[in-house]
């Protein structure tokens, strides 16, 4: 099933990848973050949104796609410099493109919610970007509200997590009932991958964000212990998490509700790709609260708070250990 859509999506995520990777080597400050310059990773977010877009809308025209960015602001003129630079990396691909046709690209990202769309994270992790850390270009197709094919390319991800000399740049793809798999980024070289069974204590970290404002990490770490993980976390920003956890890096992927910011609900463009991933590679994807993630509604997720995502034993016993926390 969804053969040519998932032929279409992996150039397509390819083809940002390979635009983000030319940003960062360009980046004039390796430390941007510091120095609050984020133009780099605008440039690479819109840059990788516009060709996305286009290449959906070329292989399969009137899709609805909803995607994290559109052009509004790149639009004002304070921002023409920005668009300039845009351009010049969108060329590389489509050499055709001028200022008006980037931007229409770009808004081919602005559909809604619907039976049958796309959803896009065009970088995912622009922290990590800036870091020079982790990122990942996230697509995924929604039909009926279920993901049935997610692609996360991820650019500076080693193929092997603890060997130094791997190797970077990953691509995992799953197509609902078919498994998941990864390639080294710009080969065929696909392997089936499965989460762990949870019996390798060398397996037995969790993974969890680099920012502490985008989850609650004190808690996480007491119920990671809780459950039996006595190793520090694997902090990693971006869906990354997802496909280490998908591969077998780690056994536990904890997100729980920051409580700086207890409003905060998740976006779908951050959890289709990578959760279908994970699932297919044979693991279980919930909020905290068990539910299972709502891509039928909006953008945002209302009815779910944080994710857990581990194999069906870890999944259980964290649910249980989150729920006596709340109970207590
Ligand atoms: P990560 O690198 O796993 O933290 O994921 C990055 C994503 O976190 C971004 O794409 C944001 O959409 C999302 N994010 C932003 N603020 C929050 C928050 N307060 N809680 C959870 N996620 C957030
Ligand atoms: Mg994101």
């Amino acid at each position: 099933m969804y053969e040519k859509q998932k032929q279409v999506a992996l150039a397509a995520v390819t083809k940002a990848a390979d635009l983000c990777i030319r940003v960062r080597k360009d980046m004039v400050n390796p430390n941007a973050l510091e120095k609050k310059d984020k133009s780099p990773v605008t440039i690479a977010d819109f840059g990788a949104q516009a060709l996305v877009c286009e290449h959906l809308a070329r292989h399969f025209p009137g899709d609805v796609i909803v995607g994290e960015e559109d052009s509004s602001d790149l639009q004002k003129p304070s921002n023409a410099p920005l668009l300039v630079e845009i351009i010049d990396y969108v060329q590389t691909s489509l050499p055709d493109a001028t200022p008006d046709l980037v931007c229409r690209w770009i808004d081919a990202g602005n559909g809604v919610v619907s039976d049958y769309f796309w959803t896009l994270d065009p970088i995912d992790g622009t922290k990590g970007f800036l870091r020079n850390a982790q990122y990942a270009i996230a697509l995924a197709l929604i039909v009926g509200g279920e993901v049935k094919l997610g692609a996360l390319a991820c650019p500076a991800m080693p193929y092997k997590m603890d060997d130094p000399n791997s190797p970077k740049g990953v691509v995992f793809v799953a197509v609902r009932g078919e498994g998941a798999q990864m390639a080294p980024l710009h080969s065929d070289d696909f392997v089936t991958i499965r989460v762990v069974d949870g019996t390798n204590p060398t397996q037995m970290r969790f993974v969890e964000s680099v920012e502490s404002s985008h989850g609650n990490q004190p808690l996480q770490e007491a119920i990671a212990a809780k459950v039996g993980f006595s190793q520090s976390s694997l902090k990693m920003d971006s869906q990354v998490k997802y496909g280490a956890l998908a591969r077998g890096d780690a056994a536990l992927y904890l997100r729980l509700p920051s409580p700086e910011s207890p409003g905060y609900r998740e976006k779908i463009w951050d959890h289709a790709a990578g959760s279908l991933i994970v699932e297919e590679a044979g693991g279980i994807v919930t909020d905290m609260h068990g539910n299972t993630l709502d891509f039928n509604s909006d953008y945002k997720m209302r009815q779910n708070r944080g994710v857990i995502v581990g194999n069906r034993r870890i999944h259980a016993s964290v649910l249980e250990a989150v729920a006596q926390i709340e109970t207590a």
